[in-house]
């Protein structure tokens, strides 16, 4: 095990008991205390994180809701190793430093979507060295709903990789800023959880057409009318954002036929 991977420990057994381990990117956004917390198909609350010994205390609930933390991220590029390609979603790959602070959470209630309550999140500021496939998304296509789109398109992104790649959806994650300091455009960056990196994102970057075409199929195919977390992210209260996420992910596919 990692050495600095946070331990979760469940503490309803008569002598507690390690359940798993998570890296220390990405504890904030699961282990944060009052998390809900998804373990085998089981849901277990988060009493306590002490962050100092990298221990997460847990035990099992039945709730009707789920937990969500609001992160802030930045993308910086250091290397990068192929790309970009030319196209109105202009793909690369290369070695990424992610610089991310989890501030609050929301409680989200299963099925209605309502925010049933929310906390702040007291923990520090973490960096994470690893590898990333990213995305140029040309500004001409970016509206109103820009950041919406922008942040629906992250999400069904990583949730389409993890699928294709058969991994376990924390492998990854995916930022999405308006403006990135590096390409200085809307920018779509899915990276790898664990510092380094273990080649995913080679993959992904060699994916990228077949990615764009699968997440555009999940969004469009998802009953849900404006946008859900299972398509798009908790961002079904921006109107228009699952339209405006659409658009972006199937912008690459247009320029094809029409050049074809
Ligand atoms: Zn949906």
């Amino acid at each position: 095990m990692a050495a600095d991977n946070v331990v979760i420990v469940d503490t309803s057994r008569p002598r507690p008991e390690v359940i798993g381990e998570m890296d220390q990117f990405s504890a904030p956004v699961f282990l944060h205390e009052q998390a809900i917390y998804l373990h085998e198909g089981a849901q277990y609350h988060v009493d306590q994180l002490d962050w100092e010994a990298k221990k997460a205390y847990v035990r099992p609930v039945e709730v009707d809701h789920y937990t969500d933390a609001l992160m802030s991220t930045r993308v910086e590029v250091l290397d990068t190793f192929g790309g970009p390609d030319s196209g109105p979603l202009a793909r690369s790959h290369g070695e990424v430093k992610l610089t991310s602070l989890a501030t609050m959470f929301k409680k989200i209630r299963f099925h209605t979507h309502e925010n049933i309550g929310s906390g702040p999140i007291h923990l520090p500021e973490q960096t994470l060295h690893t590898t990333g496939w990213w995305i140029s998304v040309d500004p001409g296509l970016v509206g109103d709903v820009e950041e919406a789109g922008l942040q629906g398109m992250a999400h069904a992104l990583r949730h389409v990789a993890a699928l294709r790649l058969m991994c376990d959806p924390h492998d990854l994650g995916a930022v999405a800023e308006v403006r990135s300091t590096h390409t200085r455009l809307p920018t779509v960056t899915v990276f790898e959880a664990y510092p380094g990196g273990v080649g995913y994102a080679r993959r992904l970057f060699e994916l990228h057409d077949q990615l764009l075409a699968a997440a555009a199929d999940l969004v469009a195919e998802c009953p849900c009318a404006a946008g859900c977390p299972s398509c798009i992210g908790p961002l079904h209260l921006v109107p228009g954002a699952k339209d405006a996420c659409l658009r972006l992910l199937r912008a690459q596919a247009l320029t094809y036929s029409a050049s074809a």
